[in-house]
């Protein structure tokens, strides 16, 4: 007997790498490449750092209320969190709770069926379909729960609303949470079906399209009745989640709305002119809605170019996994920044196969 038969042993979640090296084009964790609204680092400037020595506000209110008028809804239908992965963490542990198992697509973000095995929630997985659609049939069978992303991760793939509400309207019994991590970037909100819909969950973060995933904030909205079940489990497990600056500053950022919206139409204007280059160089994807392009070569093995971009300072993502192996998530950074890559893949894919191909470099 030793104390290592009690411990709770679980494979994590790997987060893509956060490279130690200075000026390296960093298009992997699709983090944003604008810095946050500019009234946040006026705000910081001017912190009473002195607040720092009590907890903060436990229902993170200011930021709560902030989000329930920008969202129109009301503050008890709102809960905050650090991050979306701490929300949909609380999620999983407050609604998934049944015998059956859970549901969500065979290609989606890594970290459900992590949680699923952490919480001991049993689990099932639906094939999404060529095209990396989901089949909504797939979701018309006995299950405690469904979560999907929307758009989708890795793929950058969107389902229309229709598809949404057919799986909620199949799924009545049990929660339905809908992911909108990359909704920002021209998908269409689930939010509206809440009226219809007491057992949807809409969870999204402000890593992505609100430049600010150094601060952690996530936040979801769903009924009044399931914020207060969510609330319960939080109070549960720490009180304090929300840090004071978090709040504070993620509430200013919801209030510039200009900025926004003009941060999201940039990267979502450059995602549009890199999808053309891409198809150019041979690349070929799913149509992205997401702030990444999910991009397969014709020719060349995605784990090479990964390699090969990697070792030019550029890093993307790429996972050996089924299906999805010859593919690179590559997020979208600046003009400048895609170019550089556009640039390298350009004179990568021309040498491809001629001595030499793997060292060219990056040039400026
Ligand atoms: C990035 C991401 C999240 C979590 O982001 P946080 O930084 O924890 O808010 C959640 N879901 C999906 C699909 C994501 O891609």
């Amino acid at each position: 007997m030793s104390w290592e038969d009690n411990v709770r042993k679980v494979t994590p979640y790997v987060a893509g790498e956060q490279p130690k090296k200075e000026n390296v084009i960093k298009l992997n964790t699709n983090e944003c490449p604008y810095p946050p609204a500019p009234g946040v680092a006026k705000l910081a400037a001017r912190m009473e750092w002195d607040r720092l020595r009590l907890y903060p506000d436990p229902d993170a209110s200011v930021l709560v209320n902030a989000l329930a008028k920008y969202y129109h809804v009301s503050p008890k239908q709102v809960f905050a969190g650090v991050g979306s992965d701490d929300v949909l963490s609380m999620a999983f542990l407050t609604f998934f709770h049944g015998g059956k198992p859970i549901l969500f697509p065979d290609i989606t973000y890594s970290f459900y069926d992590v949680w699923a095995e952490l919480y001991g929630i049993p689990y099932k997985t639906c094939a999404l379909d060529q095209e990396f659609h989901i089949r909504p049939g797939d979701y018309r069978q006995p299950n405690g729960g469904v979560i999907f992303p929307n758009p989708n991760a890795p793929t950058g793939v969107f389902e229309s609303l229709d598809v949404a509400e057919q799986i909620l309207m199949d799924n009545r019994d049990v929660v339905v949470i809908v992911d909108e991590a990359y909704v920002d970037f021209g998908g269409e909100s689930a939010l509206p079906l809440l009226k219809k819909y007491d057992n949807l969950l809409v969870v999204q973060t402000f890593s992505k399209s609100r430049s600010m995933a150094g601060l952690r904030i996530g936040f979801c909205i769903g009924s009044e009745k399931m914020i207060g079940y969510l609330n319960d489990v939080k109070f549960s497990v720490n009180s304090y989640t929300l840090n004071l600056p978090s709040q504070i500053l993620g509430a200013e950022a919801v209030r510039d709305d200009a900025y926004f919206k003009s941060v999201t139409g940039r990267i979502v204007a450059t995602r549009e002119r890199v999808k053309g280059e891409l198809k150019k160089l041979g690349f070929s994807f799913p149509d992205s809605r997401a702030n990444f392009i999910f991009a397969a070569h014709e020719a060349i093995p995605a784990g090479q170019i990964f390699q090969a971009l990697r070792e030019n300072d550029i890093y993307v993502r790429h996972w050996d996994r089924p299906r999805i192996s010859n593919s690179l998530r590559i997020t979208i950074g600046t003009d400048e920044q895609m170019d550089r890559l556009l640039d390298f893949l350009g004179r990568y894919v021309a040498g491809y196969g001629k001595c030499g191909a793997s060292r060219i470099h990056a040039g400026t």
